[in-house]
């Protein structure tokens, strides 16, 4: 079990920036990782969803039924109903946490349309990646979902994936004490 899961804590501050993003992307899904040290979330990163450039989903590991369907949309439409991270903002977001000295914990990206749960195709791409963490030397994250289909009142949600099963994980938001 990812370790960082259970303990998970995000301070509101992270919170309003993950629904900044989702907005701002909107209709697009954006994407990006959430890492800090000892189960508190510090850092957010963003990633730059690549779906929407030619080519990127041929790359990308869809199942057919979704490149089918994939392949009928514009570069533009793709964006709104998956996301390919950037690899180099990747690498570049990985870089800057091992100088930091912080865990990578969370996976997330949004659903501008649909509810805060993975989908087929993220069940199926974080049970890809499960192999893919170690050989980077990095624990394996847990997955948040932003939701964006009450556009008034965004949704939030973290779950951990292994193996193609999906269990919902608990995570606590830190307010700021009044002051
Ligand atoms: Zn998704």
């Amino acid at each position: 079990m990812p370790c960082n899961v259970s303990t998970l804590q995000i301070p509101q501050a992270i919170v309003d920036e993950l629904i900044a993003h989702a907005r701002e992307l909107a209709p697009h899904e954006c994407c990006g990782f959430l890492a800090g040290k000892e189960g508190i979330v510090t850092h957010l990163y963003r990633v730059t969803n690549v779906v929407a450039l030619e080519g990127a989903v041929d790359a990308a590991s869809f199942d057919e039924a979704k490149l089918a369907h994939l392949g009928r949309l514009s570069p533009d439409e793709r964006a709104e109903v998956a996301f390919v991270m950037d690899s180099q903002d990747m690498f570049k977001a990985v870089k800057d946490m091992r100088k930091q000295g912080l865990d990578l914990q969370v996976v997330y990206h949004s659903h501008p349309h649909d509810p805060a749960r993975p989908s087929v195709t993220d069940i199926k791409i974080a049970t890809e990646w499960e192999d893919n963490w170690p050989k980077f030397n990095l624990p394996l994250p847990a997955y948040l979902l932003i939701s964006l289909q009450d556009p008034n009142r965004p949704d939030v949600k973290l779950y951990s994936i292994q193996a193609n099963r999906v269990s919902p994980a608990s995570f606590t938001i830190d307010t700021p004490a009044v002051r």
